[in-house]
């Protein structure tokens, strides 16, 4: 195919230099309306074939790229796209170049006087290099639009694995991954603004026990009642997050640890001032409890540094009778 298209191209070229060496010396042949009607025929049949065989391998790859792409090669996928628009934007520059060239070659050769019907031939052969043009930018302008509902597609399904690999899916909250990430972003911001972070550790009391008196799924449910109250408690920059199991962590930046400490108290007793009503079963009723480790971020310290000194804090609440807050 390579090779068609090749002697394709050298014909068109040959019979557009006739055309235009018989446009300015018709003298040379003695019948020169006939090769002129038969180099622009050869020209057009060129280029009406060069148009069917890009539109054949526009489909074709139309046929390539319509299979959905997975999440995880979305990235990669992003990157094939942004490749693809540059190399349309290229072939577009090549084809502006090569059109302009048409017309600066046409302007310089163009004798001073001219008969009218070699002024039909320079315009017939310049409509045809016209809509050769006009059609290559309108199929670039539907490549384009192709190009650009499929980065938003990928975009999209980018965005929505990412929410998924950050996010717990039983209670919706922030994933350990998450946690991470965001105590790093917010200790590293308490330094530059010189404000105070406390950190929150509350892990529910005697869990295992929900488990085994009522089943996994009265347990997960549980885990889902004491994630909504601990989400109702937050409030600005708050961050919320299941840190694992029936443990969770309460990020607070701008919060000195007696703040901290007041609103984990505020917690412990909404928890007091209500019950855990089984689904499905109204009249089993729980009150669940729950204990708390607080700590405030301290000179030169980091994430491992905070999170024990908490996690020392919520160990001191549990071997305390469990139930309490420990600052
Ligand atoms: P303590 O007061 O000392 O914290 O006792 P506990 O029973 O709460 O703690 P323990 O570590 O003995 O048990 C935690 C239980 O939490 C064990 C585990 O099966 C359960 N668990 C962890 N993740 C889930 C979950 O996603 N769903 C359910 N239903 N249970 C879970
Ligand atoms: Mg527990
Ligand atoms: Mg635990």
């Amino acid at each position: 195919m390579p090779i068609l298209r090749l002697a394709v191209a050298v014909v068109a070229g040959l019979a557009g230099l006739a055309a235009i060496l018989l446009i300015l010396r018709p003298d040379l042949i003695a019948n020169e309306k006939a090769w002129l009607l038969g180099a622009v025929s050869l020209l057009m049949a060129a280029m009406l074939f060069n148009t069917v065989t890009d539109v054949l391998a526009a489909q074709q790859e139309e046929r390539l790229v319509t299979a959905p792409p997975s999440a995880s090669s979305a990235d990669r996928e992003v990157h094939g796209e942004v490749a693809k628009i540059v190399g349309l934007l290229q072939s577009q520059v090549e084809a502006n170049t090569s059109f302009s060239n048409a017309l600066s070659k046409a302007r310089d050769q163009l004798p001073d006087s001219l008969k009218p019907e070699q002024v039909r031939l320079v315009v017939s052969y310049l409509m045809i290099e016209n809509e050769n043009m006009r059609s290559r930018t309108a199929e670039l302008q539907g490549n384009l639009e192709k190009s650009q509902r499929q980065i938003e597609r990928l975009k999209s399904n980018l965005a929505a694995a990412e929410a998924q690999g950050l996010s717990d899916p039983l209670t919706g909250l922030k994933n350990r991954r998450s946690f991470d990430i965001t105590l790093a972003a917010e200790i590293a911001a308490a330094r530059t603004g010189g404000k105070p972070l406390s950190l929150v550790m509350a892990d529910i009391d005697h869990f295992k026990s929900v488990n085994d008196r009522y089943g996994h799924p009265a347990g997960d449910d549980v885990l889902r009642w004491f994630s909504r109250i601990l989400s109702n408690n937050m409030k600005g920059r708050d961050t919320v997050a299941r840190y694992g199991g029936e443990e969770f962590a309460i990020i607070l930046p701008q919060t000195s640890i007696e703040n901290a400490a007041i609103l984990a108290g505020q917690i412990k007793q909404q928890l007091e001032g209500q019950l855990w009503k089984k689904p499905g079963a109204p009249n089993t009723m729980l009150r669940i409890t729950a204990s708390f480790g607080v700590a405030q971020l301290a000179d030169g310290e980091g994430t491992s540094g905070l999170l024990q000194r908490a996690d020392a804090k919520l160990y001191e609440s549990k071997s305390g009778g469990r139930n309490r807050v420990a600052a």
